[in-house]
């Protein structure tokens, strides 16, 4: 058996990541898919088999990888719920910032950034209490960045005329949609990605609003108004679970 090698393909707007494993001799006879507990895809091949046969094969069961990594992420997220030590990570913008507990008898429950730190002054540490004044202070964030950025790329698209409705939704695994008659909906948690992500995913919406599906149409104007949106899509999804799994 040699080292593994990572590859990965694309499944609609996913992109699956596997590691590809080569048995030599008669351990293998065929190409096998194993979804491993924390997501992660295996893929046992014969050494003989070529990359593309491989791919053909993975491709094949998008469908259920794509099943499968959903569900071993909504599982990761109910064994390793944040604790909300000072200490923590949190992200912002995507920058780490170390989350801060400072115990005050006196004086309501805050959240604020200072320099490097989130902090959260309560009265005692719970973590319930600290997890509501984190969360009020993400949507509160989120709220003032993503209206920020929405006004000033709507206005610099010609088809948008005047900015969209918008709305803010918690989502599991969607960034963003936009609705037939043309309201978009965005996850505030993307206000912990880097802001190029957060464009992207805001632009990519804007481009729905003049074509509807993921058509070639829509991919040469989002082309056109975000070159490079692939890279940044990628860092987006390197950075999804981490940022989703709250
Ligand atoms: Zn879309």
């Amino acid at each position: 058996m040699s080292d593994s090698t990572l590859r990965s393909f694309r499944y609609g707007d996913e992109l699956i990541r596997f590691r590809v494993r080569a048995h030599a001799g008669r351990t293998a006879q065929r190409i096998a898919i194993h979804v491993e507990p924390e997501g992660g895809i295996l893929v046992d091949a014969p050494a003989q088999a070529t990359d593309a046969a491989i791919l053909a094969a993975v491709r094949r069961r998008a469908a259920w990888i794509s099943r499968h990594i959903a569900d071993s992420r909504q599982r990761m997220a109910q064994v390793l719920p944040r604790e909300h030590v000072s200490g923590e990570s949190l992200l912002y913008l995507g920058r780490r910032y170390q989350l801060k507990v400072v115990i005050d008898a006196e004086g309501p429950v805050t959240a604020r950034m200072r320099g490097g730190y989130i902090a959260v002054r309560t009265a005692q540490g719970e973590p319930a209490l600290i997890r509501s004044a984190l969360d009020a202070w993400y949507a509160t964030r989120a709220r003032e960045v993503l209206a920020a950025r929405m006004a000033s790329l709507a206005a610099s698209l010609k088809w948008v005329r005047t900015p969209p409705p918008l709305r803010l939704q918690p989502m599991k695994r969607q960034w963003g949609s936009c609705s037939p008659t043309g309201r978009l909906t965005l996850n505030p948690h993307l206000v912990k990605a880097p802001r190029e992500c957060i464009d992207y995913v805001i632009v990519h919406e804007l481009c729905h609003l003049k074509e509807h599906n993921h058509g070639p149409r829509f991919h040469r104007l989002l082309e056109v108004k975000m070159p490079g949106w692939r890279a940044v899509k990628e860092r987006l999804d390197a950075l999804a679970e981490q940022i989703l799994r709250t």
